[in-house]
Formats: C-alpha cells, structure tokens, sequence
C-alpha cells in the first residue's frame, strides 16, 4: 500500500490517477488553461523578464521601456545611497541572518529600523515582518479570535484577505468606502464582540484615498478598533510621508498601522505599528513573524537609508505629486477615464479583457512597460491597464507615456467600448472559454498579427 502511494505522487498523469475513482490534486491544475489561451495570442503581459533597470526604465528583450507599472514611488530603490547602504550591512552581517529574530536572526539593524519608524509614525512601537503580505496575515490572524469581527472595506488588498480568512473572526465586507455601509454592517453585531475596521490608506487598484474621518467616527460610536494598511501611502501622503493617517491629522485616533517597505521605500518586508503592548504581543504569538527568518541585512540596511533619506527630504514628494497631477489631466483630456483615483495610481480604464491584454501588448512594443488587471481583480468588462508614476519620471516620458495612450485608445476603439459607452452587454472575451477557435477569432478582429 504504501509503494503505491509513492508511486501516485511522482509522474503519474491526472487522468491515469483519476480513473481508480480517486481525486488526484493536480488534475485542476492538468486542465488550467486560461494562461496558456492568452500566450497563444501572443499577448500574455506577466512575469517579463527585465534584464537590467535604470531608473524610469528598464530593458526587457534587449530594448528599453518605460516603466508606469513599479510602485518605486520615490526612486529610492535606485538612490546610489541607498545602494551603498544595502552593500554595507551584507559587507557587516553576511548575506542573511539565517534564522528567525526570536532565535537567532535579530541584528541591531532590525532594531534601528523599528525604532526609528515607529518615532518616524508616531507610534510606540514597530515590528518587522518579512513581507507586507505577512505583516497583514501575522497581525490579524493573532489579533482576532472566535467571536470578533473583522469590518473589510471589499476593496481591500488580497494580504489584508488572507489575514482575514486566517484569523477565526467573521470576516464583514462592506461597500468600497462607504462609512454608511460601515456603520449598517456595525449596527447588527453584538455589542460584546470584539471588533475590528480594516482599510487601505491608499487603495492599490483604484488609487483613492480611504475616507478616514467618516469611517473612524463610525468605528469610534461602535467601540471598533482601527487598523489602516498604508503600503501605497507611505512617501506618498502625509506632511512628511507618512502615510494616510498623518495626512488627516488622525494618529491618535488610529489604533495599528501597517506598512510595507516595497514600494516608496524602494526594498522588501512590512511591519505593524502601534502600542507597545500589542506589538509585544504579536512579537511572541504572530507565527509568520515567529517561524520565519528575518529581514536580510542588505533589505534592512537599505530600508533604514530610505527612511533616512524620506525624512530628511520631504521634498522628495513634490515631483510626484507634480508628475501625478500632469498624469490624471492628460489622461483625463485624452478622454480616458481614470475611476476616483487620487494619488500616483492611476487606473487606465480599457474595457473587455481581451482588448486589456492586447492594449498591453501594443504599450509594450512601443517601449512602454505597464500590465493590465483584468476580472477578477476588476469587475468583468472592466478591464483596466493600472499605470503608476515616480518622482523620477521626467516630461519627456510622460509625454511620451499620453501620446502612445491617446493614439492606441483610439486606433483601438477604446472610447467605443461598452465600457466607456455604458451599455449593459459587456463585449469582453472571456478567456475562461473552453472554444479554442476564439484564439483566432480575437486576433482577427482586433486586427493583431499570430506570430507576435
Ligand atoms: N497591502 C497592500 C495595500 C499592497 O498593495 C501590498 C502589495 N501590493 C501589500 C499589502 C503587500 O506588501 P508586500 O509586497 O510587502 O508583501
């Protein structure tokens, strides 16, 4: 019996596995086909392969592009000083710590930088997580226990999603934004469960700014904790940078922020801020920070110079802020629609998914890198292609960026699209399909060449 199962588990095919009446977990995994339907059209837009980055730009194929699809807000992650940086604490500490901090991977780096965050955020106390991702899923899996509610705006971020699933409170989504929906959702649970808002600051797919005095008066009125995830909102919002909250002037009122370190601050990793006795706590029960090993010295050292650099160069902001203005009225006057966004996001709207992908494919072959999100990220027929723009973009490019945008949105027919012109039937093809034949079908009426 046990022979068979190893032989079960090696190169048999699903199928041959299956017909024993048995399931065999690699059989969705046999008949997944929807990436290789969009590689046959030759217009699959994820996992390019960059060959070397400079700044704006960077090469893929051996040509250069444009990059509108990083979230390296401020250009740090190509700042020299923060380079040197990264290479002084490996040249210090090695290339890893090789454990976890509770054991044996915690440098004084991993201090520093919590330290000078949390005085940076105005909160007590930090805790370094690995990733953002695991900063999300660590706090709220270890916070919230059976019987508590977590409120999740629904366009929250698929970290936040996990953290919650992971967690044994009942998950709550209410409406995008809306501190009506909030307060609706509050008003049925019982007032001794625990509970729990949890926003983006910034949200990543639309770009708009959580209304956050409505929706922590509402949380304050039903005695709702508050917890602001601000990775696109760091060294974007903020007199200094530091996030959404400090942009309303709300830190006292916001109980944990959270943050990730891969995007203004140019690196990796992600950390939850707020009192000392809550972070004490997720220190010694959070698993994905407990059983995982630290933050590299290279990330961390890095991490710390960016921080460094923000704070001591607020300005920093002010090209991004110029270049996110310039970026919402040129899209705007180009007749494309940009949903609510409000920040350095910016939401391409383009339609079908089909016409997402090919518009993608077309960007890049006029050396512009940007991907497209398509249902289910976004609602079907809704496809958007989702630009974001850097301090460090000049004129030049992004003039270079509206021109394309405007000439493809109309040799395309873009601003035909239901879409854009409110029908109901949305004309999106659906990559879902089993018809193979549509392959064909698509490039021809989209006029796009088999062989790219
Ligand atoms: N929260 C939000 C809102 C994000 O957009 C992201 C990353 N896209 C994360 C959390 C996860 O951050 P990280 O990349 O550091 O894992």
């Amino acid at each position: 019996m046990e022979e068979q199962m190893v032989e079960n588990t090696s190169t048999q095919a699903p199928t041959q596995a299956s017909s024993a009446g048995r399931k065999d977990i690699f059989e969705k995994c046999a008949s997944y086909e929807e990436a290789n339907r969009v590689r046959q059209l030759g217009v699959y837009p994820y996992f390019r392969s960059i060959e070397e980055t400079r700044g704006n730009e960077v090469v893929c194929d051996g040509k250069t592009k444009v990059m509108i699809g990083s979230n390296n807000y401020l250009g740090l992650a190509q700042d020299p000083r923060v380079i040197e940086a990264a290479c002084e604490a490996a040249r210090k500490y090695g290339s890893g710590c090789t454990g976890s901090r509770f054991l044996n991977g915690n440098i004084r780096l991993h201090e520093q930088l919590e330290e000078e965050l949390a005085n940076f955020l105005q909160k007590e106390a930090v805790l370094l997580f690995s990733t953002g991702f695991f900063a999300n899923q660590g706090a709220l899996a270890t916070l919230l226990e059976e019987g508590d509610a977590i409120l999740c705006d629904r366009e929250n971020h698929a970290s936040i999603l996990d953290g919650c699933r992971q967690s044994a409170a009942k998950t709550i989504p209410f409406a995008h934004n809306s501190a009506d929906a909030l307060r609706r959702r509050l008003a049925r649970l019982p007032e001794t469960a625990g509970k729990l808002l949890i926003v983006d600051g910034v949200f990543s797919m639309s770009g708009d700014i959580v209304d956050l005095p409505a929706m922590t008066k509402v949380a304050k009125e039903y005695g709702c904790r508050i917890y602001v995830d601000e990775a696109h909102a760091l060294g974007v919002l903020g007199p200094k940078g530091e996030g959404t909250v400090h942009h309303f002037g709300m830190n006292q009122d916001v109980d944990l922020v959270m943050g990730t370190f891969s995007k203004s601050l140019g690196s990796m990793g992600g950390f939850v801020a707020g009192p000392e006795y809550v972070i004490d706590y997720l220190r010694h029960k959070a698993r994905c920070f407990m059983f995982t090993a630290s933050l590299a010295p290279a990330v961390a050292g890095g991490v710390l110079k960016a921080l460094q650099i923000l704070r001591s160069e607020p300005e920093l902001m002010e090209p991004l802020w110029k270049n996110t203005r310039k970026m919402h009225e040129g899209f705007k006057s180009l007749g494309f629609k940009i949903g609510t966004t409000q920040t350095p996001i910016v939401p391409i709207l383009i339609g079908s998914e089909v016409k997402a992908f090919m518009f993608a494919q077309k960007l890049y072959e006029e050396g512009i890198f940007a991907t497209p999100a398509v249902f289910p990220a976004v609602r079907y027929g809704e496809a958007i292609i989702r630009t974001s723009y850097m301090a460090t973009h000049t004129e030049q490019e992004l003039d270079y960026v509206l021109e394309t945008f405007g000439r493809l949105g109309r040799e395309m027919g873009i601003f035909d699209d239901e879409a854009y012109t409110g029908g109901t039937k949305r004309n999106g093809y659906d990559f879902s399909s089993p018809k193979q034949q549509d392959a064909e079908a698509v490039r021809s009426a989209t006029g796009e060449n088999s062989s790219n």
